[in-house]
């Protein structure tokens, strides 16, 4: 007989819910094989100064090839990383396999870029934390200037005491901050003010048809003259289009990463995409004057 809840009504699980947690469930097991069995992989999203006209570094993205399930997304996968426990070991893996690219790009003649490594939650309660990164660091010769830690803002929030302690000893190593995915979830000035952040990201939220959207403008606009104010550096993400970017950029930005310029690359294929400039469209002055 099928249970009641209290108002009478049947506790069925819906199919779709149903699915969801049969999903959930196969993804639990099979994480664990998935750091043994190489089935996890990184792709680089070049991140590209338009001042410069270059390629500046990469992010870091992991991916996962199920064996029976496909491509599953990070957004789909990490959060259940973190609840069963396995922050550290993909915090660790994830890490290691950027430094050894950013060593390969080193071999391959490439000097001077940054590669961003997104940190989940769990990994800033790990103790360790700085140690590992430190050794991995040494372990592919890299100095920590080419080392950027991404962090969301609930990331950061757990314990403010620790996360501080913790920021600082990590930023006075070299490494830089950045703060991803700003302005969406629980947004607060006071983590930019109290913590050693060396970049904003600013959300794709506010930057998909910004070019269209006076209320778009204006945050980005502020949140741009905020990075500014506060000796920042400041990159808008998920640019798609030409008109994106031209209005990022009259606002401030310089700094980008999308589709608009690239999609996520291999390793191998950043290589390319970053030791060839004549890839980033220029931005001139014609389109720039139709703005106006
Ligand atoms: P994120 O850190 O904000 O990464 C940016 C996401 O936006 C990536 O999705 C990227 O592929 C996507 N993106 C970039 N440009 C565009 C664009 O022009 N349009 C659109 N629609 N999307 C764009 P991805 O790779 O699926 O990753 C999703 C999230 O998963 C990341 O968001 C990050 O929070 C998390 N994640 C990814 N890799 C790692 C990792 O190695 N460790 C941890 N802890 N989290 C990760
Ligand atoms: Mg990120
Ligand atoms: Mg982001
Ligand atoms: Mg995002």
């Amino acid at each position: 007989r099928p249970q009641q809840a209290p108002d009478g009504s049947l506790l069925l699980a819906q199919p779709a819910s149903l699915d969801l947690a049969r999903e959930t469930f196969v993804i639990e097991q099979d994480l664990a094989q998935a750091i043994h069995g190489e089935q996890l992989t990184m792709l680089f999203q070049p991140l590209v100064d338009l001042d410069k006209h270059c390629v500046v570094g990469a992010e870091a993205l992991l991916r996962w090839q199920h064996p029976t399930m496909g491509d599953i997304s990070p957004a789909r996968f990490i959060p259940i990383v973190e609840a069963i426990g396995l922050s550290d070991q993909f915090g660790a893996w994830v890490l290691n396999a950027a430094c050894r690219e950013m060593r390969r790009w080193r071999e391959a003649g490439l000097h001077g870029l940054r590669v961003a490594v997104n940190l989940s939650a769990c990994q800033l309660a790990d103790p360790k934390l700085q140690e590992k990164i430190e050794r991995t660091l040494a372990r592919h010769h890299l100095e920590p200037q080419v080392l950027e830690l991404e962090l969301t803002e609930t990331a950061a929030m757990a314990d403010a005491g620790r996360t501080l302690r913790l920021f600082r000893e990590i930023h006075d190593l070299g490494v830089s901050l950045a703060l991803d995915d700003f302005g969406s979830g629980h947004s607060s000035l006071i983590y930019l003010k109290n913590l050693p952040f060396d970049k904003l990201k600013i959300d794709r939220e506010f930057v998909t048809a910004v070019h269209e959207r006076s209320d778009s403008q204006a945050i980005c606009k502020a949140l741009i003259d905020l990075a500014r104010g506060l000796g920042l550096r400041v990159l808008a993400e998920g640019v798609e289009c030409r008109a994106e970017v031209d209005m990022l950029a009259r606002l401030g930005c310089t700094l980008f990463q999308g589709y608009y310029f690239s999609r996520p690359l291999t390793g191998q294929a950043f290589v390319a995409f970053a030791g060839d400039p004549t890839r980033i469209p220029a931005l001139g002055p014609p389109v720039l004057a139709q703005l106006d």
